[in-house]
């Protein structure tokens, strides 16, 4: 997020950009992501936003410039019985925002994914334009395209404290000195809400981990497979190369304290929990070769959506953080958004009413979005 902010920043036109970063560029949530892009949401906010991004990943060079490593696979959503509705609807709402998506039945399917096994759903989502990037590397296309549009980027240079003079943003401290500024806008990913806890600025966030177990396809499969999000066995997955795939599991994860210490690698029980959960939509990945896989760290709401906003009280103080386990596919939309409500004082392309941190308070019209599975897709 933060690169993307910087460099759509910097590209309207705005001098004296400073992107800090705490270790290197990527080395958060977003390098360890698997980075599937698709629009599968049920809120129109985030339906919008995935949208907008997915045409900026698809033309990366053409619209920002350099590689973000987008392939386009298709992406598709299976539904049991109980999801039905939920898809039903949700996929009404994404083409009422003009998203390519439809519900397709079981032969078309069966032909955009063979040797799957679809007797198990109720709906079967296609998006064809869907697919997956690279998550370090758009981060560093982001970065490589600011620097050359004037942004300083400083690593290994954390944010330690905010000067607030008067209600009033005066600077930005870290362990070099102090850097007076205006405006700042604190996209620390999960180190955001401790960040912000000296301020008396309480986010409601929770960080958690979450595994991903990477197997070499047997030799037989069929060369190409679709990413998907498979809410029958509480599953995504997508391609990575010729030869592997990605599998990442739903629940909750386990809590993190400290964002900087966590276990990077997968448990035994998640590699085998997972690979027969892949097994039952793919019967030939048993004889799939576990070949690798590591750990990453969601920054969840309670809705499981983000907070972009201003915050209350502190003038030049911005909030782009809470993007739980989807966000890679939202930063391209979120660069843009976070850049019109700092210069412009509001967001034009999407209206991101829905994202104010308000929302957590109590109030009328608030904690409007408060089903934890609102969010149907990670
Ligand atoms: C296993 C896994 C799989 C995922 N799969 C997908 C997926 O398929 N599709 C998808 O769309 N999303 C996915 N996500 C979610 C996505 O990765 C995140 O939502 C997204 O990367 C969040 O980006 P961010 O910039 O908010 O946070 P981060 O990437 O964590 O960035 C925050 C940055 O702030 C820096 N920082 C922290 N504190 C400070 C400070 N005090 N001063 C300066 N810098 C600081 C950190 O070092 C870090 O680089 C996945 C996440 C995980 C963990």
């Amino acid at each position: 997020m933060g690169c993307s902010i910087a460099y759509n920043l910097a590209a309207r036109g705005m001098p004296g950009v400073l992107l800090l970063e705490r270790e290197v560029l990527g080395s958060g949530s977003t390098g360890r992501s698997t980075a599937s892009v698709h629009t599968h949401y049920s809120t129109e906010v985030l339906a919008r936003m995935a949208w907008h991004s997915l045409q900026v990943f698809r033309n990366f060079d053409d619209l920002v410039g350099g590689q973000c490593g987008f392939t386009e696979t298709g992406h598709l959503v299976f539904a049991g019985e109980g999801d039905c509705d939920q898809v039903g609807a949700s996929v009404a709402l994404q083409q009422e925002a003009g998203i390519e998506t439809s519900i397709i039945n079981r032969q078309d399917a069966a032909e955009i994914a063979p040797g799957f096994h679809l007797d198990d759903c109720a709906a079967i989502v296609y998006e064809p334009l869907s697919g997956h990037a690279d998550a370090s590397g758009t981060a560093l296309a982001y970065a490589s395209r600011a620097r050359q549009l004037g942004v300083t980027i400083e690593l290994r240079s954390p944010a330690t404290g905010l000067e607030i003079t008067g209600g009033k943003i005066a600077a930005v401290v870290t362990g070099k000195g102090r850097t007076s500024t205006e405006r700042v806008i604190v996209a620390a990913g999960p180190w955001s809400r401790d960040l912000l806890a000296q301020y008396g600025i309480s986010l409601p966030l929770k960080v958690t981990r979450h595994q991903v177990a990477a197997f070499r396809r047997p030799s037989l499969s069929p060369s190409s497979l679709p990413g998907a999000s498979d809410m029958v066995n509480q599953i995504y997955f997508r391609p990575e190369g010729a030869g592997m795939v990605l599998v990442g599991g739903g629940g909750p994860g386990d809590t993190v304290e400290d964002p900087a210490l966590y276990g990077h690698r997968p448990t035994q029980g998640f590699i085998e929990s997972v690979w027969t959960r892949l097994a039952k939509r793919i019967p030939m990945m048993e004889k799939a070769e576990y070949a690798t896989g590591f750990a990453g760290l969601y920054t969840s709401t309670p809705d499981r959506h983000p907070v972009m906003d201003r915050v209350a009280g502190i003038e030049g103080l911005y909030l782009c953080t809470g993007f739980s386990g989807h966000g890679f596919k939202l930063a391209p939309a979120v660069g843009a958004i976070m850049t019109e409500l700092v210069l412009d004082g509001r967001a034009s392309t999407i209206d991101i009413s829905p994202l104010r941190l308000s929302r957590f308070q109590p109030g009328p019209g608030n904690q409007n979005t408060s089903s934890y599975g609102a969010n149907v897709v990670v």
